[in-house]
């Protein structure tokens, strides 16, 4: 993948990663519901070394399923979700592929979460699914 970039709506965030993916997959976990407004978040996993912010981010902090802090950044000024900052791992970076200016290189892998997914939301029957985080190692 070449360098990916996005923002905002209205244009006040803008980031760019130069990195490759390191997992892409859709979130049906609550939290992501709630600050969605969706059904799931399309979550890009990305060296957080390798993401140059500019513009001016509002964090969101809260717990996650681990216990630990998340953080999810939005603009400040147009509300618009970026990225998150996942407790389970501090230096990767999570972007939102709809904050993309070309989201279609987003390729979801898997389903995370799927034990909160809606039943309006019409899962990709071909990926796997796990019901919370899936196994590591
Ligand atoms: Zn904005
Ligand atoms: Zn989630």
């Amino acid at each position: 993948m070449a360098a990916a970039k996005g923002g905002c709506m209205c244009g006040a965030v803008r980031y760019e990663c130069t990195a490759d993916p390191l997992f892409m997959g859709n979130c049906h976990c609550r939290d992501c519901q709630r600050a969605s407004g969706g059904a799931y978040n399309p979550a890009i996993g990305v060296p957080r070394s390798a993401v140059k912010v500019t513009g001016d981010v509002k964090y969101y902090e809260s717990k996650a399923d681990s216990g630990n802090m998340s953080k999810r950044a939005f603009c400040e000024n147009c509300g618009s979700r970026l990225f998150s900052i996942p407790p389970f791992a501090p230096d990767l970076i999570v972007l939102s592929a709809g904050s993309l200016d070309d989201p279609s290189i987003f390729k979801p892998a898997m389903d995370i979460y799927t034990s909160s997914a809606q039943p309006w939301d019409n899962l990709n029957a071909s990926l796997p699914k796990f019901p919370k985080m899936p196994p590591t190692g």
